[in-house]
């Protein structure tokens, strides 16, 4: 925890750097966005909230360490979360990631290092104090402005149960009438129907919208933004699904590593966009209430 920008700058950059520009960039859903520039030449990229949000940053520079040290795929490098009282904000400070041409195999390339991030061994992640099971992660986190439960748990389904659907489900409750209650609970109850347990845990990135993934400089898909947890691979790639559209080429490549059961990944992938869709309508509102109801009906 850094108690300025300024010093997170100091400890990963040198004594006599500091922060000679900073230019604000659109597009982030929930905090102020900035690219600043070092006495160095050094470019970072920052985010903030307000003072009082500092664990939205603590739990995001957890999930991107996570990623990043599985080293499969782009990550920024985090320099640093913290305070920062002269600008009354809390931030979290990483390595910019300048654009540049997407490289012609870009979307192979990302199936690939996807799958390698999938099939990556992820057994410390879902440690929690005294607590230890095959799916959650060390802590809770976000996703979006929505508290994250990561409890562990020692079953896929049961994870999937307690700690997705059924907060946001509780969240949701007052946009339900009884009968889409009813269809709730029933969804809960018999989820082990529709869900099966994954061959092997996966740390996932959580989040992975098309808005989540940006071309660095080599051309390739660095990924940011995360709601990092273990689960079921398939849930990153319904995600991806959900709000993108990633062409065949990258489900080919995923498959060379993870073969992906298309037709059962077909049947459940409206499950993982449940979870999903739940969150906007807490977060975003009724607009979300139709496509909740359509994917309960589909299955109950
Ligand atoms: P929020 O948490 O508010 O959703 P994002 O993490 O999505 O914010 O970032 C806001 C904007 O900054 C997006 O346009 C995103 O593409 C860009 N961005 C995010 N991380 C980096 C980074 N490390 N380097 C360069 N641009 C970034």
């Amino acid at each position: 925890m850094y108690h300025s920008i300024e010093a997170a700058v100091r400890d990963c950059f040198g004594d006599g750097v500091s922060v000679v520009r900073s230019d604000s960039i659109p597009g982030g859903d929930i905090n102020r966005a900035y690219r600043m520039e070092l006495s160095s030449g050094d470019w970072i990229f920052v985010k903030t909230n307000t003072i009082h949000n500092i664990r939205f940053f603590l739990t995001e520079s957890k999930g991107l360490e996570a990623l990043r040290s599985a080293g499969e795929v782009g990550v920024p490098h985090v320099f640093g979360a913290g305070t920062d009282r002269q600008r009354n904000v809390s931030f979290l400070a990483m390595e910019y990631i300048r654009s540049a041409p997407r490289i012609r195999t870009y979307w192979e390339t990302f199936g690939h290092e996807l799958a390698k991030l999938h099939r990556a061994e992820c057994r410390s992640f879902t440690v929690s104090g005294e607590n230890s099971g095959k799916y959650g992660f060390s802590e809770d986190n976000y996703i979006g402005a929505s508290p994250q439960n990561n409890h562990p748990k020692d079953t896929w389904i049961d994870f999937y149960r307690e700690c997705r659907l059924l907060p946001q489900i509780a969240m949701a409750e007052r946009y339900f009438d009884p009968s889409v209650r009813k269809k709730a609970g029933r969804l809960l109850d018999h989820l082990g129907d529709y869900l099966r347990e994954p061959e092997f845990p996966s740390l996932l990135h959580g989040d992975l919208w098309s808005g989540n993934m940006i071309c660095g400089s080599d051309g390739k898909a660095w990924i940011i933004d995360p709601a990092v947890y273990v689960g079921d691979c398939e849930a990153d790639l319904a995600m991806m699904q959900l709000f993108g559209n990633p062409p065949e080429s990258f489900f080919a490549a995923y498959s060379e590593i993870i073969p992906i059961d298309r037709k059962g990944y077909r049947e459940r992938r409206k499950l993982y966009d449940l979870y999903q869709l739940l969150n906007h309508l807490n977060l975003f509102g009724q607009m979300y209430l139709s496509s909740v109801v359509e994917i309960l009906e589909r299955y109950i």
